[in-house]
């Protein structure tokens, strides 16, 4: 998944919780940024095969850090908890749910991947893949995305 992801961004942020959507935004993708990090340091790795699916051509056979459920829970846990330190450090508003919000919307991004990428998606450590594979079909993958977007849009100006 790709710009979808930010449809949660924009679902989740409201006048009741003040989380600031530039926070969200580094949310929905946080998996990705520790991915593509975990990357360029050698430790996951990814080929680009032509026409892997539909949708993308980067097969990410070895992701277990930043990709598995397990860790998909960690990081989340670890963000939630960044964001209720980093509001009280800069004495931001901070609102009751604040953090698991921040969690769940982390957490979004890997049930995003799960619908969009093939087999790739391991429960814990590098075994049990799921993926339902929907960049296979590139048109519906792009409707979907786009969809998901403008529903998370208009979620945050039903919001605020
Ligand atoms: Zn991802």
């Amino acid at each position: 998944m790709f710009v979808g992801h930010y449809s949660v961004a924009f679902a989740a942020k409201s006048d009741r919780n003040k989380i600031p959507l530039w926070v969200l935004f580094i949310a929905v993708q946080f998996l990705d940024y520790i991915w593509a990090t975990l990357v360029l340091l050698g430790i996951e790795k990814l080929r680009v095969i032509k026409g892997f699916t539909a949708g993308s051509m980067l097969d990410s056979y070895f992701h277990p850090y930043s990709h598995s459920l397990i860790a998909a829970i960690a990081w989340s846990c670890v963000a939630g908890l960044a964001y209720k330190i980093f509001c009280s450090r800069r004495r931001f508003l901070y609102r009751k749910y604040g953090a698991f919000m921040v969690g769940a919307v982390v957490f979004s991004h890997w049930i995003l991947d799960l619908i969009a990428h093939p087999r790739d998606l391991a429960i814990y450590d590098n075994t049990w893949k799921v993926g339902f594979g929907l960049w296979n079909y590139r048109d519906p993958e792009f409707a979907l995305e786009i969809g998901l977007l403008g529903v998370g849009i208009k979620c945050d100006a039903g919001n605020s």
